[in-house]
């Protein structure tokens, strides 16, 4: 009797762990937020002359990021593509438009949110960035995580979820769970390209959303 007690016990721990959206993870291997935070004036314009990894050779413009710069809300995706290389704004492409679609939705627009990429720099040909890259430019989105204080982080796709919160679970272990980023609620959701290619997410990828306007109400009381 009691082997069946744990055995019944053991499937509902793994069932919390993997489907429940109220169980908080409190993950311990984050980055260390860099003790010489640079404010904006400081920042960007360090951001946009820089030169520290390889793809300084091969980028158009730089992508600093886009929006409210005290924002409750912030997006991070992975990497600018093709037209946000030309432009020098994230999300412009298709996937920005659907992006825009999405925040429409939830009754919010790109102005009243912050929306950064883990590189500023495009990867050549969209490919999956480097972990040099990914350690060079870093610290630049943590200084912006430290200026823009959000209440809530929604990381967008797993590249995201993976260097944010240094773990390697699926996306869809991931986005049923809360995390708690130095202090700041976290959670991930498909990128707006993973949509793109397979629209049969886009009904989890909704779910997410109405999860994060709720919570955004909660943190704002403002939509
Ligand atoms: S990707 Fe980041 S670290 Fe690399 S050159 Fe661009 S801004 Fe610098």
């Amino acid at each position: 009797m009691q082997a069946s007690d744990d055995l019944i016990k053991d499937f509902f721990l793994q069932q919390a762990e993997l489907f429940t959206d109220e169980f908080y993870f409190e993950e311990k291997k984050e980055a260390e937020i860099p003790m010489n935070v640079l404010d904006w004036n400081e920042l960007e314009p360090k951001v946009l002359s820089c030169t520290k990894c390889e793809l300084s050779k091969t980028r158009t413009k730089v992508v600093f990021g886009y929006g409210k710069r005290n924002a409750e809300l912030l997006f991070i995706g992975e990497a600018p593509g093709q037209r946000e290389d030309l432009q020098g704004e994230p999300f412009v492409g298709r996937a920005g438009h659907l992006l825009d679609d999405i925040l429409a939705a939830i009754q919010l627009n790109r102005a009243q949110v912050y929306i950064a990429n883990i590189l500023k720099c495009r990867p050549p040909k969209n490919r999956t960035p480097h972990a040099d890259e990914i350690a060079s430019c870093e610290p630049y989105l943590m200084n912006q995580i430290d200026l823009i204080k959000p209440a809530l982080i929604v990381c967008l796709g797993l590249t995201a979820a993976k260097t944010l919160l240094r773990i390697d679970y699926t996306l869809r272990q991931m986005r049923e769970k809360i995390y708690n980023y130095h202090g700041v609620d976290l959670v991930v959701t498909y990128h707006p390209a993973a949509l793109l290619r397979n629209p049969g997410l886009k009904k989890y990828a909704w779910e997410d959303f109405q999860k994060i306007q709720k919570m955004y109400k909660q943190k704002t009381g403002s939509i």
